[in-house]
């Protein structure tokens, strides 16, 4: 019998539910709507989690413990949300020691963008990568990094909150409160509004695939601050991969290209010389996936959890 993994992945709309076999395959996805209000939420994500359990039992897996991926900066010791602004009624509850009474279950929490660079790197597009930057672009920016399979971890469990990198002096303002940040200018429901579209991304990236100039106009124009804010990261992190994932990426050479080339005219010449730059392969499942990583290799989790 294989060992498999529950998956959890709290997002800011929606929060899902998976088992992920040892092979990488996802089984018995599910989800439910994340509603504001911590303590029922949590109580209805455990009942979720225990239909999932029995189900994932019936066909045969065995579950070694449960990965928790969440949207936002978790404490330090990783078992809350201490930051997310659209979540902010969840920030501070005992996420992981609810988990731990109901269930008899190691459980492990993670930031939702490590979760899907991890998943990228063990399943897609950054395999082999030494030094793995993973950039997710939907809602809004995420930004991962692995070093030799391990997250990148400056401030609450991730890299800080490198999305906001500040890319226009004097730019719109962030949900963050500053101006002109990178989140601001590539964030899906803004280009959607700016196009005006009423079925968000999706319908932009249709029109531009029928050849709609205002929706390509806008898709390249979000390649090109894309661009610009993978340069300033790769000047400073040095990755050998970069892989962009989420949302914006099923845009695909409409953002890929302009963000290619802008990172390409404007990095300096030993960091784009020694970086790749593609599409992520695993697609919107990628969190849900990386909400396993720290049940997939004793050495790995025993070696990170050293660091801050
Ligand atoms: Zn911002």
């Amino acid at each position: 019998m294989n060992r498999s993994v529950l998956c959890v992945d709290i997002g800011g709309t929606s929060s899902k539910v998976g088992i992920l076999d040892s092979a990488g395959q996802l089984h018995l996805i599910d989800s439910i709507p994340t509603q504001p209000d911590a303590a029922s939420f949590v109580s209805y994500l455990c009942d979720l989690i225990a239909r999932t359990r029995a189900r994932a039992g019936d066909a045969g897996h065995s579950i070694a413990g449960i990965g928790v991926a969440v949207a936002g900066f978790v404490s330090g010791e990783r078992d809350r949300l201490v930051y997310n602004s659209n979540l902010s009624w969840l920030e501070g509850f005992p996420i992981k020691s609810r988990l731990l009474e109901r269930f008899s279950l190691p459980v492990e929490m993670e930031v939702d963008s490590n979760a899907a660079t991890m998943a990228e790197y063990r399943f897609g597009s950054g395999r082999e990568s030494k030094r793995f930057l993973c950039i997710t672009s939907g809602t809004g920016l995420g930004v991962g990094m692995t070093i030799d399979g391990v997250p990148l971890r400056f401030a609450y469990g991730c890299l800080g909150d490198i999305g906001h990198i500040i890319v226009q002096p004097n730019g719109p303002l962030c949900t963050c409160g500053g101006h002109g940040c990178a989140e601001i200018l590539v964030s899906a429901p803004i280009l959607a509004r700016r196009y005006g579209a009423t079925a968000g991304l999706r319908e932009v990236i249709d029109a531009a695939n029928a050849s709609d100039p205002l929706a390509i106009t806008i898709l390249e124009e979000a390649g090109a601050w894309l661009g610009i804010a993978i340069a300033s990261m790769a000047n400073t992190l040095f990755p050998d991969h970069i892989a962009i994932a989420g949302g914006l990426s099923a845009a695909g050479d409409y953002v890929l290209r302009p963000a290619e080339r802008v990172f390409r005219e404007s990095a300096s010449i030993f960091a784009r010389s020694n970086a790749s730059f593609t599409r992520a392969t695993l697609g919107t499942m990628a969190t849900l996936i990386g909400a396993a990583w720290p049940f997939w290799e004793d050495r790995n989790l025993h070696g990170e959890s050293r660091t801050g």
